[in-house]
């Protein structure tokens, strides 16, 4: 084995030149953790900017004009990114969702869209290849989205009353225009789109009926995510988390709702369809039901650093790998390493105490 290892502390965390196996192999066939959990899912973040300030990811406090977000050469390139997704896809990786930041930000994301939509799995299927954005570029982008071949989009939104939601999001975005790029995406032919409302106890909770009602019957899903602590900037506690079995009791009580099945194994939203069958919601609960032990998922950082977990403290510098002229042998043989040794289990050993630890942040790693 190779045993320079170079450990890199910065605001992102630590990060480290992962360890090539003496013996490589050309990737291909699944990869288990030490907690027998299969690598299927990718999620990437192609940029750490967000035009999004929302109180609870990415603080007006510490986002400021003073931050210093990736210069564009530390930015993965198209090219990068594709090679990280073929290689992973060969490991057994299913799924890939871009995220961020705000993932419509990247310049052309549908070049890449449309390089990711041509790969395979290992059964041969296309990668599934989803997206998760605040919509405040959706309206003008969701018929590129499309052509490109996305398969999902899942739009981020906390709050139905305008005066909230502009005050969450902190650069005064209104309600109607996220409604709007929903619309679009739904005209350009993007069907079952998820919304995701991370619900904050004093702050949005009393919204959550409102929310459900307005896209009850819609053909939408709206998943109810329970505050957690990512990161190191949203001053995170216990108190200000509303368990899911609130919220699944507070809507069960104006519209009736009935546990369903989950889609596949490893589903992260628990979903729940309304009695009179006019859809469904799902919520998850992350912090009050940790899902650890069946999570199938890695993320990419804007920079190219592998993370196996949300709530890691440090990262596994691939593009070190590829800017240094690695082979794909070398950098499949890497991940399967990392995946190998993988132990992560935050949410199951989460305390106020781990929550004040130094985490990276998840617009960097990709929420
Ligand atoms: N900009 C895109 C968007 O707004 O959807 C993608 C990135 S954002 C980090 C992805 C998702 O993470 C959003 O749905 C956001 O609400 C959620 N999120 C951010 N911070 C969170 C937190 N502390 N707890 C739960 N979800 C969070």
């Amino acid at each position: 084995m190779t045993t320079n290892i170079i450990t890199i502390v910065d605001q992102r965390g630590i990060n480290s030149v992962p360890l090539i196996p003496a013996h490589t192999l050309a990737p291909g066939g699944t990869l288990a953790d030490t907690r027998g959990r299969l690598l299927r899912d990718l999620r990437i973040s192609v940029t750490d900017r967000c035009n999004f300030r929302c109180t609870y990811c990415m603080p007006k406090s510490v986002f400021d004009k003073n931050y210093k977000f990736l210069p564009r050469s530390e930015l993965l390139s198209f090219d990068e990114i594709t090679r990280m997704a073929a290689l992973v896809a060969a490991h057994g990786v299913e799924k890939i969702r871009l995220t961020g930041g705000e993932p419509l930000l990247r310049k052309n994301v549908e070049l890449l869209i449309e390089r990711l939509t041509a790969l395979k799995t290992l059964d041969g299927k296309p990668l599934d290849v989803a997206l998760t954005t605040n919509a405040s570029l959706l309206a003008r982008k969701a018929p590129a989205l499309k052509a490109a071949g996305l398969h999902r989009v899942t739009v981020s939104l906390d709050s139905l009353d305008d005066a909230k939601f502009r005050a969450i999001n902190d650069v005064d975005f209104s309600v109607a225009d996220v409604l709007g790029g929903i619309d679009a995406a739904q005209n350009a032919g993007f069907e079952s789109i998820k919304i995701n409302m991370v619900v904050k106890k004093g702050v949005n909770d009393q919204d959550v009926v409102a929310m459900a009602r307005h896209f009850k019957g819609s053909g939408h899903i709206v998943r109810f995510i329970e505050y957690m602590d990512v990161g190191s900037s949203n001053g995170w506690c216990m108190d200000d988390v509303v368990p899911s079995a609130e919220i699944v009791r507070m809507i069960n009580a104006e519209m009736p709702i009935i546990e369903a099945e989950s889609n596949y194994p490893g589903e992260v939203a628990e979903r729940w369809t309304y009695a009179d069958g006019s859809g469904e919601i799902g919520v998850i609960s992350s912090v009050t039901q940790a899902f650890c032990s069946t999570c199938t998922r890695a993320r990419l950082s804007t920079d190219g650093k592998l993370y196996t977990c949300l709530f890691g403290q440090s990262g596994h510098d691939l593009r070190a790998l590829i800017r240094s002229g690695k082979s794909d042998e070398q950098i499949a043989s890497a991940i399967g390493l990392i995946w190998n040794q993988r132990e992560d289990r935050y949410s199951e050993i989460r305390t106020e105490e781990t929550a004040r630890s130094q985490k990276v942040e998840m617009s960097y790693i990709g929420g």
